[in-house]
């Protein structure tokens, strides 16, 4: 990550950029970088503005304490929350994707690892089940307690968060989680049996030699080309 926020605004803005395109934030949802300054952090814009049209002067540096207001993701908290709580964590995703969704309300949330680069899928999935959005500091605190070590964590009849130990680990996970959810979910369907990864096989060293941190910096590369063009297109980025 570079050290100066603008490098960093920069990137976060590109990362919004490639969630929209991935239909994974919309209207709805929100990721979040922690900056050098463990006390802020950047986000994303809330609700009312166009995700795919991120950039980097959109981008809002927040404290840790700063309170919700206009403008911001309704949702704040969770960022705030995972930042002051989990200061090596350096990023959160939160969707409310259709796979991720369905698999939410399942009342036994499927763990089966049917694809490898979904490797950081936990064995046991964390799900957050209160009737309600994350709203204020302590129902975000409860999140992310129940999010423990994982990499990422359910809310029922809601979405999911995602986090990583960068903001390009963050981004490629929540991509790779919805494509796994999306498998799962056919599985179910179609109801043949499976062959899912051996449970004998370590789900943390199979993610260390499939998706290493070099790969995560390549993806992001790779996925900010189509995001650049299409800025590119309306007149500058
Ligand atoms: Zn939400």
């Amino acid at each position: 990550m570079p050290s100066d926020y603008a490098g960093l605004r920069s990137e976060l803005a590109a990362a919004t950029r490639i969630l929209a395109g991935h239909r994974l934030v919309g209207m709805f949802g929100h990721v979040s970088v922690l900056t050098d300054d463990p006390s802020s952090y950047l986000v994303c814009p809330g609700a009312g503005a166009r995700k795919d049209r991120c950039r980097a002067s959109d981008v809002i540096e927040l404290d840790l304490d700063h309170e919700f207001e206009a403008g911001l993701p309704l949702e704040l908290y969770m960022h705030s929350e995972v930042h002051r709580l989990k200061p090596h964590i350096k990023s959160l995703i939160h969707v409310h994707s259709p796979g991720l969704v369905a698999l939410a309300a399942m009342a036994e949330v499927p763990t089966d690892l049917l694809m490898m680069h979904a490797s950081f899928w936990p064995e046991s999935m964390p799900v957050w089940a209160e009737p309600d959005l994350v709203r204020d500091r302590a129902a975000a605190q409860r999140l992310i307690g129940i999010l423990g070590d994982e990499a990422i964590a359910l809310l029922r009849w809601h979405g999911a968060v995602i986090v990583g130990h960068t903001l390009q680990e963050a981004l490629m996970r929540a991509i790779l989680a919805e494509e796994h959810a999306q498998q799962l979910i056919t599985a179910l369907s179609h109801g043949r049996a499976l062959a899912p990864v051996p449970k004998t096989v370590d789900r943390g060293e199979l993610y260390q030699k499939v998706l290493s941190a070099r790969t995560h910096d390549m993806h992001f590369g790779y996925a900010k080309t189509f995001v650049e063009v299409e800025l590119g297109a309306r007149g500058g980025a």
